[in-house]
């Protein structure tokens, strides 16, 4: 029998590892951390081995395959000695995708995967598709295809997801965008990174379609490397002979493969990344046949993601926006440039190797204040001290909504849009955004 064995016991090894043992393999998950008891319960329930706090080599370099998190870095001392005996190390997508033939939409790049894999979720399942939502978001694709028989699965890739992919084959794969991040997972070399998103378009075919932002300098420079063989489907943000959905005179327009307008005051998200992604979004939907009516319905009916540009509350004429997931200096810079008011900037965490010379202009126009929350804010300083705007030192979000609430004057907004991971600080992410409107809600 051939043995799998599933490194790190989370939402995608744990999926990975019920369906292994489903398909009749010998599985064995090995967690170098404590396994979630939900997870624990899991594996115990489909009666699969499993060890925590180690990773026991005679057990692990006995595999056939390896099923690699993408939380696991290649440097990671088992992941070597993996590699030394040359067993192959896939992701969980590459091995769910081997025993499923619903057709596969995948979006991956930088900055909107998970607005855009959510929109066009919410478009496909309005229109009454049988799909699921797999990758980051929801429950792995692996464990979906192990307990459900959808026919489409949108599905958000990280680039450490495309990293271990192999024959895996999106229908539609979808590209936003290519700007630096986690850097030091790619030894601070940005062509691994890029190398590594452009593993979407791997094994395309005639048949199948490639949507991406046409603006990116970036993937127009790598798109000259490849020779795709899948549809083109660009957009951009304005009309030209080659795109296919675009603006023109506020009309949002999709060109085909049925052509679509619809008012772009209509669309449910507001800012001009959220127009790329609801241009991905549309273009896509209209490729999986989607009827123009659904498309339009899903546009504008669609919520926003938590965490996103999402408004909180006002207090005494402050606006409060939480971007906690604004984890790159990118994606900053888009929260941003979408501000109509003056603009008290919250800032800092974990830096992944961060430039922020990309968002100096856009601090000098809208920014009164910043107020960095970080255990070591000294780059923060390094870059933004000469700027003659209020800044504030903070290491706890309650001193920070009341630092900023104090710098902050009515008809003014305060922006949680922090360039950085969360880790310093928080427990990830959502814990900083939940904390940051737990103390709004409190003033
Ligand atoms: P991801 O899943 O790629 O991290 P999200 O949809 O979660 O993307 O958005 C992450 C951050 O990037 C948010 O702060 C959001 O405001 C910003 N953002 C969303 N879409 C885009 C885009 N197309 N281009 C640049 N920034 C974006």
């Amino acid at each position: 029998m051939k043995r799998i064995v599933v490194l790190g016991a989370a939402e995608s090894g744990v999926g990975a590892a019920v369906l292994a043992q489903k398909k009749g393999f010998d599985v064995f998950v090995s967690d170098m951390s404590k396994i979630k008891d939900k997870y624990k319960e899991l594996l115990n329930k489909h009666a699969i081995v499993w060890e925590e706090g180690t990773h026991t080599e005679a057990l692990i370099l006995n595999a056939d395959e390896v099923i690699k998190s993408p939380g696991i870095p290649d440097g990671a001392p088992v992941v070597r000695k993996i590699k030394e005996k040359n067993i192959p190390i896939i992701s969980e997508i590459e091995f769910a995708g081997r025993y499923t033939k619903a057709k596969m939409i995948c979006i991956t790049g930088s900055n909107g995967k998970t607005t855009t894999t959510s929109l066009i979720y919410h478009i496909l399942k309005k229109a009454g598709y049988n799909v699921g939502l797999a990758g980051n978001i929801g429950s792995s694709l692996a464990l979906q295809v192990a307990e459900n028989d959808f026919d489409y699965y949108v599905i958000e890739l990280s680039s450490f997801q495309l990293d271990n992919m192999y024959d895996f084959k999106a229908d539609i794969a979808v590209l936003m965008n290519i700007t630096p991040d986690h850097l030091d997972r790619y030894e601070f070399n940005m062509q691994n990174y890029v190398d590594s998103k452009m593993r979407i378009v791997r094994n395309q075919t005639e048949q199948d379609a490639f949507v991406f932002w046409n603006d990116d300098p970036i993937v127009a420079e790598e798109l000259r490397k490849y020779n795709i063989k899948a549809k083109l489907c660009p957009f951009s943000e304005f009309k030209s002979d080659s795109v296919i959905g675009y603006v023109n005179e506020e009309e949002y327009i999709i060109e085909g493969p049925v052509p679509f307008n619809m008012e772009q005051e209509e669309l449910a998200l507001c800012g001009k990344h959220n127009l790329y992604n609801s241009l991905a979004a549309g273009i896509t939907a209209d490729l999986a046949g989607v009827s123009n009516d659904k498309i339009r319905e899903g546009l504008k009916t669609f919520e926003g993601v938590e965490h996103r540009l999402e408004k909180v509350a006002r207090v005494r004429g402050v606006e409060f926006v939480n971007d906690s997931k604004a984890t790159n200096v990118n994606a900053c810079w888009y929260a941003l440039d979408s501000m109509r008011t003056p603009t008290v900037l919250i800032l800092g965490g974990k830096d992944k190797g961060n430039d922020y010379s990309e968002i100096f202009d856009l601090v000098r126009e809208k920014c009164i204040g910043l107020v960095f929350l970080g255990v070591d804010n000294s780059k923060l300083h390094a870059a933004f001290d000469g700027f003659g705007i209020p800044i504030a030192d903070v290491r706890s979000m309650k001193d920070c909504v009341d630092e900023c609430f104090k710098m902050a004057k009515p008809g003014s907004t305060v922006l949680l849009s922090p360039c950085c991971a969360s880790f310093d600080l928080f427990k990830n992410m959502e814990d900083r955004g939940e904390q940051f409107k737990e103390c709004v809600r409190n003033l």
